[in-house]
């Protein structure tokens, strides 16, 4: 993932160490998605109350949003081991099968980026979380035979940032799916209140909410902003953080009052200077931006989309009124507003966005 983005999860290993030690260790610490929470927390217990092994589960959303943690949490709730892994990791069946093969009674198996997993490891899964089998096939051609494999029960929690292209065997095999949201500023401010708990630090109630409003509604993306105040603070003989020195450390870091990051800002840009504001397609627009389409989908677009910036139409992504605004730029006429697209995708007939409107493709 681009190092200059908020969001990725870091790749250093003092990053992850710090990352490990916020995370929460039940449910009871996890803010926020509170839907989830109940739901996850009723199928948990019925399990527990059932002495059987929890239904697969499945938790999809951007990244940051807390999908590991709570892949965690239900490994933790089920006094289970935890096994993790992800789809790019399994490019083989035979991949699959090993650590199916390896699994304990009960364990959790969490497969980050589900999606990621190549067709032969998805079709042995189907198998797996249905029946708790596996067929290994040994040989090749003619002479090649299927040796049926029994698994222990096992639980597979799958995380994804693009639900919609689970197929839907595999969609339909999980038992419960938790779809989650971007947060609150005050779930964002509790999350940093519980992190610089953890971290000793010094913040008062003015800093918290500074910092929870550049978070871009994200967990990982608070904590991540903590520490670089943190820094900021420390560099500074600064002993408490208030809205100041977080406001001055943010902008430092080119994290700007509405969170977003250098690539949000660079999409937007793009968007208006090279093409007008739109419509234009995403990979065309993710090469405008030198990134890779997935990662402006789900990294940089679900939070434009979210906060009124950047609109999805059938003819491609278009910068919104608030998006010309909040680079400096004048709007110039004809460019919608959120509410007026809100209407279109209504079926308004005076929408004036008729010339968008999809031309029979
Ligand atoms: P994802 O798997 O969705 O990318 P993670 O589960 O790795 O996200 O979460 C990233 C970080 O954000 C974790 O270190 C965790 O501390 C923090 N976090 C995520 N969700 C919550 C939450 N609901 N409450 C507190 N901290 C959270």
């Amino acid at each position: 993932m681009a190092e200059h983005s908020l969001v990725a999860a870091g790749e250093e290993p003092e990053e992850r160490a710090i990352e490990a030690a916020l995370r929460p260790k039940n449910l009871d610490d996890f803010v926020g998605q509170h839907r989830v929470r109940k739901q996850l927390s009723l199928v948990l217990q019925a399990s527990r109350m059932r002495g059987r092994t929890a239904d697969h589960v499945l938790f999809s959303g951007p990244p940051g949003l807390g999908k590991t943690t709570l892949a965690m949490i239900v490994a933790a709730e089920m006094n289970a081991p935890l096994r993790l892994s992800s789809g790019p990791a399994i490019q083989h069946a035979g991949d699959l099968a090993a650590i199916l093969s390896s699994l304990s009674e009960g364990e959790v198996l969490f497969l980050d980026e589900i999606h990621r997993m190549s067709r032969p490891a998805e079709e042995m899964l189907y198998m797996a979380m249905e029946d708790f089998r596996v067929d290994i096939v040994v040989g090749k051609g003619a002479g090649a035979t299927a040796i049926p494999l029994e698994l222990p029960p096992f639980t597979l929690v799958g995380a994804t940032t693009r639900a919609g292209l689970l197929p839907g065997p595999l969609r339909d095999r999980f038992g419960f799916t938790g779809h989650l949201e971007f947060y609150s500023v005050p779930e964002l401010e509790l999350v940093l209140r519980r992190s610089a708990g953890l971290l000793d630090l010094k913040v008062n109630s003015a800093g918290f909410a500074e910092i929870a409003g550049r978070s871009r509604g994200t967990p990982r993306i608070a904590n991540r902003l903590l520490r670089r105040v943190r820094d900021w603070a420390l560099v500074h003989g600064v002993e408490q953080i208030d809205a100041r020195s977080a406001s001055a450390a943010l902008d430092m870091y080119e994290v700007d009052k509405k969170g977003l990051d250098r690539l949000d800002r660079a999409v937007l840009d793009a968007l208006i200077t090279k093409f007008g504001g739109g419509p234009v397609g995403l990979s065309t627009l993710a090469i405008a931006v030198g990134e890779e389409t997935e990662t402006v989908e789900t990294v940089a677009e679900p939070f434009l989309v979210r906060e009124g910036l950047l609109g999805r139409t059938p003819r491609g992504r278009i910068a919104l009124a608030a998006a010309w605004t909040h680079l400096g730029y004048a709007v110039p006429a004809g460019v919608f507003a959120q509410e007026q697209l809100d209407l279109f995708e209504a079926g308004a007939d005076e929408s004036p966005a008729a010339d968008l409107a999809p031309d029979g493709q």
